[in-house]
């Protein structure tokens, strides 16, 4: 097994406020797993400061060898190796569908333009949105924004996808094929860290579920572990408001 991501001791603070306590965790190169954990339990700033997006206040995570709290590591490369999604889409607003995904290869320059647009086409086809490729943002629906958020964030072949609630902003109808795009993802082999309130979805597409509560980690195993048999009292008494 390798080891994609590696978190030590990871401590963050807002002002006095702090919000993660201490988290220590390794996840494995083709791990799908779901976070899940009542509201405030500190997910989204777990998953932020994975990308680079919030700095630790303390501890070490290593994302394919690179050691994101080091002053001397290049955030920029770390960041093109991690895609991230969020429930509110994030899409640019002035940009058509295409050009949203052809947007941080060529303005990186790690792709030509010809073979970014090959690239995107190919996501496209793969979220099932090639026909609203000119489309712009504002024309979709919420489902459709966040199937082209997901291909925006494969675009630089990333090797981790962060997921923080992304089907949480949207109507239900719209939740399964989102969901499925990301399953096919997970199939494929792409290391996933999801935030999620979706059960069902962490039941049978992950592999590993981890609980989190007031900024630690309560629990961690396998869904069944979890699911089936929560030993924290604090996560039997989420599971029985979830479930
Ligand atoms: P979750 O995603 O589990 O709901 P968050 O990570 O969003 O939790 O938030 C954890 C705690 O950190 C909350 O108390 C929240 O108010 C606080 N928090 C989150 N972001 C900020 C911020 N940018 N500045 C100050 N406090 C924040
Ligand atoms: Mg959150």
């Amino acid at each position: 097994m390798a080891t994609q991501i590696e978190v030590q001791d990871l401590h963050k603070y807002y002002g006095k406020n702090e919000v993660l306590k201490g988290i220590s965790v390794k996840f494995e190169k083709g791990d799908c797993v779901c976070i899940i954990g009542p509201s405030g339990s500190g997910k989204s700033t777990f998953l932020r400061t994975l990308n680079g997006l919030e700095e630790a206040t303390e501890g070490d995570i290593i994302v394919d060898g690179y050691n994101l709290t080091d002053k001397n590591t290049n955030i920029n490369i770390v960041r093109q190796n991690v895609g991230m999604v969020f429930q509110q889409f994030n899409l640019f607003p002035n940009m058509s569908v295409i050009d949203n995904i052809m947007y941080a290869p060529t303005e990186l320059k790690v792709m030509t333009k010809a073979e970014a647009k090959e690239r995107a086409l190919d996501l496209l086809s793969q979220v099932g949105l090639t026909d609203f490729k000119d489309a712009m943002p504002e024309t979709l629906s919420g489902g459709q924004k966040q199937r082209v958020a997901i291909a925006r964030a494969l675009a630089m072949r990333p090797d981790v996808m962060l997921f923080d609630e992304p089907t949480s902003a949207l109507d239900p109808e719209m939740v399964g094929d989102v969901l499925e795009v990301m399953q096919k993802l997970a199939e494929e082999g792409m290391t996933m860290l999801i935030v999620t309130h979706e059960m069902g979805f962490a039941r049978k597409v992950a592999n590993r579920v981890i609980f989190t509560d007031g900024g630690v980690i309560l629990e961690d195993g396998t869904p069944e572990e979890l699911f089936d048999h929560p030993k924290h009292p604090r996560l039997q008494d989420f599971l029985s408001k979830v479930l």
